[in-house]
Protein backbone atom coordinates (compact mmCIF):
# COMPACT_ATOMS: atom_id res chain seq x y z
CA UNK A 1 0.00 0.00 0.00
CA UNK A 2 1.27 3.60 -0.83
CA UNK A 3 1.74 6.06 1.69
CA UNK A 4 -0.97 7.97 0.21
CA UNK A 5 -3.02 5.57 0.05
CA UNK A 6 -1.91 4.29 3.81
CA UNK A 7 -2.46 8.03 4.31
CA UNK A 8 -5.80 8.17 3.09
CA UNK A 9 -7.39 5.04 5.68
CA UNK A 10 -5.56 6.32 8.40
CA UNK A 11 -8.51 6.97 10.47
CA UNK A 12 -10.76 4.45 8.69
CA UNK A 13 -12.22 1.35 10.62
CA UNK A 14 -12.85 -1.90 9.49
CA UNK A 15 -16.49 -2.13 10.55
CA UNK A 16 -19.16 -2.76 7.81
CA UNK A 17 -20.53 0.35 6.78
CA UNK A 18 -24.31 -0.92 7.16
CA UNK A 19 -23.44 -1.86 10.85
CA UNK A 20 -21.60 1.58 11.83
CA UNK A 21 -24.21 3.79 12.10
CA UNK A 22 -26.83 4.58 14.64
CA UNK A 23 -29.87 3.41 12.43
CA UNK A 24 -28.65 -0.08 12.51
CA UNK A 25 -30.74 -2.13 14.48
CA UNK A 26 -29.29 -4.17 17.61
CA UNK A 27 -28.19 -7.72 16.89
CA UNK A 28 -30.33 -10.04 17.61
CA UNK A 29 -29.89 -12.13 21.09
CA UNK A 30 -27.70 -14.97 20.76
CA UNK A 31 -29.61 -18.43 20.82
CA UNK A 32 -28.62 -20.49 24.03
CA UNK A 33 -29.85 -24.26 24.28
CA UNK A 34 -31.69 -26.29 22.92
CA UNK A 35 -34.38 -25.15 20.35
CA UNK A 36 -36.30 -26.81 17.71
CA UNK A 37 -37.48 -25.46 14.25
CA UNK A 38 -38.97 -26.39 10.84
CA UNK A 39 -36.22 -24.79 8.88
CA UNK A 40 -32.67 -23.94 9.97
CA UNK A 41 -31.40 -21.42 7.78
CA UNK A 42 -27.37 -21.21 9.00
CA UNK A 43 -25.60 -17.44 7.77
CA UNK A 44 -27.55 -14.32 7.54
CA UNK A 45 -26.00 -13.27 4.78
CA UNK A 46 -27.83 -12.10 1.78
CA UNK A 47 -28.24 -15.91 1.28
CA UNK A 48 -30.01 -16.78 4.70
CA UNK A 49 -31.73 -13.66 4.81
CA UNK A 50 -33.23 -14.38 1.45
CA UNK A 51 -33.83 -18.09 2.00
CA UNK A 52 -35.56 -17.50 5.28
CA UNK A 53 -37.82 -14.73 3.52
CA UNK A 54 -38.65 -16.85 0.66
CA UNK A 55 -39.30 -20.20 3.16
CA UNK A 56 -42.07 -17.73 5.25
CA UNK A 57 -43.61 -16.58 1.97
CA UNK A 58 -43.58 -20.04 0.75
CA UNK A 59 -45.27 -21.42 3.99
CA UNK A 60 -46.41 -18.28 6.52
CA UNK A 61 -46.88 -21.33 9.27
CA UNK A 62 -43.51 -22.70 8.78
CA UNK A 63 -41.37 -22.13 11.90
CA UNK A 64 -37.69 -20.93 10.05
CA UNK A 65 -34.82 -20.54 12.35
CA UNK A 66 -32.08 -17.85 10.74
CA UNK A 67 -28.84 -18.23 13.05
CA UNK A 68 -25.12 -16.99 12.67
CA UNK A 69 -22.20 -17.62 14.27
CA UNK A 70 -21.22 -13.74 14.56
CA UNK A 71 -24.08 -11.11 13.06
CA UNK A 72 -26.23 -10.72 10.05
CA UNK A 73 -24.56 -8.46 7.72
CA UNK A 74 -21.01 -9.40 9.68
CA UNK A 75 -19.63 -10.48 6.47
CA UNK A 76 -19.75 -10.02 2.60
CA UNK A 77 -22.99 -8.76 2.51
CA UNK A 78 -22.29 -6.00 4.88
CA UNK A 79 -19.08 -4.82 2.84
CA UNK A 80 -19.47 -4.70 -0.76
CA UNK A 81 -20.20 -2.30 -3.08
CA UNK A 82 -23.55 -2.08 -2.63
CA UNK A 83 -24.27 -2.55 -6.62
CA UNK A 84 -26.76 -5.06 -7.47
CA UNK A 85 -26.58 -5.29 -11.57
CA UNK A 86 -29.10 -7.63 -13.93
CA UNK A 87 -26.06 -9.71 -14.82
CA UNK A 88 -25.33 -13.29 -13.54
CA UNK A 89 -22.30 -13.36 -14.77
CA UNK A 90 -19.95 -10.12 -13.92
CA UNK A 91 -20.90 -8.95 -17.05
CA UNK A 92 -21.68 -9.86 -20.69
CA UNK A 93 -18.22 -10.14 -22.00
CA UNK A 94 -17.37 -12.25 -19.27
CA UNK A 95 -19.93 -14.32 -19.87
CA UNK A 96 -20.04 -14.68 -23.26
CA UNK A 97 -16.48 -16.09 -23.01
CA UNK A 98 -17.63 -18.25 -20.42
CA UNK A 99 -20.82 -19.71 -21.45
CA UNK A 100 -21.85 -18.60 -24.86
CA UNK A 101 -24.88 -20.67 -25.77
CA UNK A 102 -26.17 -19.89 -22.06
CA UNK A 103 -25.76 -16.35 -22.32
CA UNK A 104 -29.38 -15.76 -23.55
CA UNK A 105 -30.85 -18.11 -20.73
CA UNK A 106 -28.65 -16.51 -18.45
CA UNK A 107 -29.32 -13.09 -19.29
CA UNK A 108 -33.47 -13.45 -18.59
CA UNK A 109 -32.67 -15.01 -15.25
CA UNK A 110 -30.75 -12.47 -14.08
CA UNK A 111 -33.15 -9.87 -15.01
CA UNK A 112 -36.16 -11.33 -13.49
CA UNK A 113 -34.24 -11.80 -10.21
CA UNK A 114 -33.44 -8.09 -10.50
CA UNK A 115 -37.21 -7.55 -11.08
CA UNK A 116 -37.58 -10.08 -7.98
CA UNK A 117 -35.55 -8.30 -5.80
CA UNK A 118 -37.07 -5.00 -6.39
CA UNK A 119 -40.44 -6.23 -6.30
CA UNK A 120 -39.47 -7.42 -2.38
CA UNK A 121 -37.63 -4.38 -1.63
CA UNK A 122 -41.05 -2.42 -2.46
CA UNK A 123 -43.42 -5.44 -0.71
CA UNK A 124 -41.55 -4.97 2.33
CA UNK A 125 -41.11 -0.90 2.38
CA UNK A 126 -37.36 -1.61 2.77
CA UNK A 127 -35.31 1.59 2.91
CA UNK A 128 -31.71 0.69 1.12
CA UNK A 129 -31.53 3.52 -1.42
CA UNK A 130 -32.82 1.47 -4.40
CA UNK A 131 -32.69 3.03 -7.72
CA UNK A 132 -32.97 2.07 -11.31
CA UNK A 133 -29.99 4.00 -12.13
CA UNK A 134 -28.61 1.94 -15.31
CA UNK A 135 -24.81 1.46 -15.35
CA UNK A 136 -22.09 3.73 -17.01
CA UNK A 137 -18.69 2.27 -18.25
CA UNK A 138 -16.06 4.72 -18.94
CA UNK A 139 -12.64 4.58 -20.59
CA UNK A 140 -9.74 5.45 -18.90
CA UNK A 141 -7.52 5.27 -21.66
CA UNK A 142 -8.07 6.20 -25.99
CA UNK A 143 -7.43 2.17 -26.09
CA UNK A 144 -10.08 1.30 -24.50
CA UNK A 145 -12.79 3.58 -26.56
CA UNK A 146 -12.70 0.52 -29.01
CA UNK A 147 -13.56 -2.02 -25.76
CA UNK A 148 -16.61 0.20 -25.21
CA UNK A 149 -18.10 0.19 -28.35
CA UNK A 150 -17.59 -3.92 -28.15
CA UNK A 151 -19.52 -3.74 -24.73
CA UNK A 152 -22.03 -1.19 -26.17
CA UNK A 153 -22.92 -3.62 -29.56
CA UNK A 154 -23.04 -6.71 -26.88
CA UNK A 155 -25.34 -5.17 -24.74
CA UNK A 156 -27.83 -4.18 -27.46
CA UNK A 157 -27.65 -7.92 -29.11
CA UNK A 158 -29.58 -8.90 -25.59
CA UNK A 159 -31.85 -6.10 -26.06
CA UNK A 160 -30.42 -3.50 -23.21
CA UNK A 161 -31.13 -0.09 -24.42
CA UNK A 162 -27.36 1.14 -24.99
CA UNK A 163 -25.59 4.10 -26.00
CA UNK A 164 -22.26 5.35 -26.85
CA UNK A 165 -20.96 8.83 -25.21
CA UNK A 166 -20.57 11.68 -27.55
CA UNK A 167 -18.37 13.09 -30.26
CA UNK A 168 -17.01 15.38 -27.93
CA UNK A 169 -16.84 12.93 -25.08
CA UNK A 170 -14.24 10.63 -27.42
CA UNK A 171 -12.10 13.55 -28.43
CA UNK A 172 -11.88 14.27 -24.99
CA UNK A 173 -10.73 11.10 -24.08
CA UNK A 174 -8.58 10.70 -27.13
CA UNK A 175 -6.72 14.01 -26.05
CA UNK A 176 -6.47 13.70 -22.41
CA UNK A 177 -5.28 10.11 -22.28
CA UNK A 178 -3.95 10.64 -18.72
CA UNK A 179 -7.36 11.90 -17.58
CA UNK A 180 -8.71 9.30 -15.29
CA UNK A 181 -12.19 8.61 -16.48
CA UNK A 182 -13.81 9.64 -20.23
CA UNK A 183 -17.57 8.29 -19.71
CA UNK A 184 -18.49 6.69 -23.15
CA UNK A 185 -21.05 4.01 -22.88
CA UNK A 186 -24.06 3.92 -21.17
CA UNK A 187 -26.92 0.27 -20.73
CA UNK A 188 -29.80 1.54 -19.47
CA UNK A 189 -31.48 -1.45 -18.69
CA UNK A 190 -29.70 -2.47 -15.81
CA UNK A 191 -29.96 -1.32 -12.43
CA UNK A 192 -27.61 -0.32 -10.14
CA UNK A 193 -28.59 -0.37 -6.40
CA UNK A 194 -27.07 0.89 -3.17
CA UNK A 195 -27.89 -1.95 -0.85
CA UNK A 196 -28.48 -2.42 2.56
CA UNK A 197 -28.85 -5.83 4.34
CA UNK A 198 -29.82 -4.85 7.62
CA UNK A 199 -33.75 -3.54 6.51
CA UNK A 200 -33.92 -7.29 4.64
CA UNK A 201 -33.07 -8.75 8.40
CA UNK A 202 -35.96 -6.37 9.50
CA UNK A 203 -38.31 -8.28 6.91
CA UNK A 204 -37.28 -11.16 7.95
CA UNK A 205 -38.43 -10.79 10.53
CA UNK A 206 -41.65 -9.37 9.86
CA UNK A 207 -41.97 -12.37 8.24
CA UNK A 208 -42.23 -14.09 10.98
CA UNK A 209 -38.56 -15.79 11.06
CA UNK A 210 -36.59 -16.04 14.14
CA UNK A 211 -33.18 -14.19 13.94
CA UNK A 212 -30.90 -15.96 16.05
CA UNK A 213 -26.77 -14.51 15.97
CA UNK A 214 -23.86 -14.79 18.13
CA UNK A 215 -24.57 -18.36 18.21
CA UNK A 216 -20.94 -19.64 18.19
CA UNK A 217 -21.48 -23.33 19.07
CA UNK A 218 -23.53 -24.58 16.46
CA UNK A 219 -23.84 -27.87 17.59
CA UNK A 220 -26.10 -26.35 20.57
CA UNK A 221 -28.75 -24.99 17.74
CA UNK A 222 -29.28 -28.44 16.20
C1 LIG B 1 -15.49 -6.24 -0.92
C2 LIG B 1 -16.69 -6.88 -1.62
C3 LIG B 1 -17.42 -6.13 -2.53
C4 LIG B 1 -18.53 -6.70 -3.15
N1 LIG B 1 -19.29 -5.93 -3.99
C5 LIG B 1 -20.44 -6.43 -4.52
C6 LIG B 1 -21.33 -5.61 -5.27
O1 LIG B 1 -21.12 -4.41 -5.42
N2 LIG B 1 -22.44 -6.19 -5.78
C7 LIG B 1 -22.73 -7.52 -5.58
O2 LIG B 1 -23.77 -7.97 -6.08
N3 LIG B 1 -21.93 -8.30 -4.88
C8 LIG B 1 -20.80 -7.80 -4.32
N4 LIG B 1 -20.00 -8.60 -3.55
C9 LIG B 1 -20.39 -10.00 -3.34
C10 LIG B 1 -21.53 -10.11 -2.33
O3 LIG B 1 -21.31 -9.24 -1.21
C11 LIG B 1 -21.60 -11.57 -1.84
O4 LIG B 1 -21.76 -12.41 -2.96
C12 LIG B 1 -22.77 -11.81 -0.91
O5 LIG B 1 -22.78 -10.86 0.15
C13 LIG B 1 -22.68 -13.23 -0.33
O6 LIG B 1 -23.71 -13.37 0.61
P1 LIG B 1 -23.78 -14.65 1.49
O7 LIG B 1 -25.00 -14.53 2.35
O8 LIG B 1 -23.71 -15.86 0.62
O9 LIG B 1 -22.44 -14.66 2.35
P2 LIG B 1 -22.01 -13.71 3.57
O10 LIG B 1 -22.52 -12.32 3.46
O11 LIG B 1 -20.52 -13.92 3.67
O12 LIG B 1 -22.72 -14.33 4.84
C14 LIG B 1 -22.39 -15.57 5.37
C15 LIG B 1 -22.80 -15.55 6.83
O13 LIG B 1 -22.72 -16.90 7.29
C16 LIG B 1 -22.17 -16.88 8.59
N5 LIG B 1 -21.55 -18.20 8.78
C17 LIG B 1 -20.65 -18.79 7.98
N6 LIG B 1 -20.34 -20.01 8.45
C18 LIG B 1 -21.10 -20.18 9.55
C19 LIG B 1 -21.22 -21.26 10.47
N7 LIG B 1 -20.54 -22.38 10.34
N8 LIG B 1 -22.07 -21.09 11.49
C20 LIG B 1 -22.78 -19.95 11.64
N9 LIG B 1 -22.70 -18.92 10.80
C21 LIG B 1 -21.86 -19.04 9.78
C22 LIG B 1 -21.19 -15.72 8.61
O14 LIG B 1 -20.97 -15.21 9.92
C23 LIG B 1 -21.90 -14.71 7.71
O15 LIG B 1 -22.67 -13.77 8.45
C24 LIG B 1 -18.88 -8.05 -2.89
C25 LIG B 1 -18.14 -8.79 -1.97
C26 LIG B 1 -17.07 -8.20 -1.33
C27 LIG B 1 -16.30 -9.01 -0.31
Amino acid sequence: MTRPIRAALADAAPIPFWLDSPSAPPAAAPLSGTTRCDLAVVGAGFTGLWTALLAKEADPSRDVLLIDGRTAGWAASGRNGGFCASSLTHGLANGLARFPDEMPVLERLGSENLSAIEAAISRYGIECGFERTGELEVATAPHQLAWLDESVEQARAFGHDAVSGSQNTRRSARSHATAPACGCARRRQPCTQAASLLPRTHSVRCCGARVRTSCRSMTTCW
